[in-house]
Formats: C-alpha cells, sequence, structure tokens
C-alpha cells in the first residue's frame, strides 16, 4: 500500500534509496519530516511536473543521517530534512528554465550535468525560499 502525497508522487518513491537497502540503512522520516516531503511535493514538486507534462523520476528524496552520510551528501544537506529532491527527466536543464520561468517558489535549484550527474536538484523551505539557481562542479551556466 503506497501513500499517495499527490497526482504523481508518493511518499515511498520520495523516501527509497538504493543505498540504503543496500547497505541496510533505515530510511524512515519523522513526522516534522513527512510535513517537509508534502509541502516540498505539494509546493513545488507536482506543480512543477504539472507544466512539465512528462514524467520526473525521484532519483534521490529523503535521507537520514546514515544514508546521506553513505551516498557522500553535504553534512547541512536539505535532503536531510525531507526539504529536496534530486529528479531526473530527459532535459534538466530545460526543467530549470522552466522553473525559473514559472509562477512557483523554491530554495535552491542545482543543475547537474556534469558528465557524471545528470538530474536537477530541487529544494523548498517555506517562508525561506531564495530562488537560487545554481550550477553543480563542472556543469557550465548556459548550453
Ligand atoms: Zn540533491
Amino acid at each position: 500500500m503506497k501513500t499517495q502525497i499527490s497526482k504523481n508522487f508518493t511518499l515511498e518513491e520520495l523516501c527509497h534509496s538504493n543505498t540504503a537497502i543496500a547497505q541496510g540503512i533505515d530510511n524512515i522520516p519523522n513526522s516534522t519530516q513527512i510535513i517537509h516531503l508534502k509541502k516540498l511535493v505539494t509546493n513545488l514538486l507536482q506543480p512543477l511536473r504539472d507544466m512539465w507534462g512528462e514524467p520526473m523520476i525521484i532519483h534521490s528524496g529523503f535521507r537520514s543521517e546514515e544514508t546521506n552520510r553513505a551516498v557522500g551528501g553535504v553534512v547541512n544537506s536539505q535532503h536531510k530534512e525531507g526539504k529536496a529532491a534530486d529528479v531526473r527527466v530527459n532535459n534538466p536543464r530545460k526543467l530549470q528554465q522552466e522553473l525559473i520561468n514559472s509562477y512557483l517558489e523554491w530554495d535552491q535549484s542545482i543543475l547537474y550535468d556534469d558528465g557524471r550527474n545528470y538530474f536537477l536538484h530541487l529544494s523548498y523551505n517555506e517562508g525561506q525560499n531564495r530562488k537560487q539557481v545554481l550550477f553543480s562542479k563542472g556543469t557550465v551556466a548556459t548550453k
């Protein structure tokens, strides 16, 4: 039984981690983290998905402290709070542009197109959204 947060996103896919499973790590959000995940989905991911009109695959959503360490995430990662998700689409650069041109609010949008990773990191931090447009090391801003 899956917990549907919105039309296209479930709580389970936002908490799935291959690394956590492989290493036997718990990756279960607490009630506060679940509230953050729901806000991320309803205020950012689902409206963006509706505009985009094509599948958005969650590459990495919530990460427990241990999961974040195992995947090499930064110490203060918003993934640990349930406020961030990395999404895969066929053109993450175009998705970032669509976000910039939209009415939506977001905190950080980080494009990963560096030959190694290919996705868009999106975060939502209610009341404190900075609308930052960032590029991972090795990703050029324009192409
Ligand atoms: Zn991320």
